[in-house]
């Protein structure tokens, strides 16, 4: 079970674009994609208490 050579047609949940993820972890289409999502939550979680954690987040 190689796990790292799939090739997923997803959504991006940042710009909405259709793309090919490589894991089933990935999100976004691109590095620009996730990092501008990661840094969107950033400032949520500054404004809002973080009472919510991500389970799906990397530590
Ligand atoms: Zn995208």
């Amino acid at each position: 079970m190689g796990v790292s050579k799939l090739k997923l047609p997803k959504i991006c949940e940042h710009c909405g674009k259709a793309f090919e993820a490589k894991t089933v972890n990935t999100r976004f289409c691109s590095d620009a994609c996730n990092n501008a999502s990661l840094r969107l939550r950033k400032k949520q979680a500054l404004v809002e208490k973080p009472k919510q954690i991500d389970p799906s987040r990397p530590i």
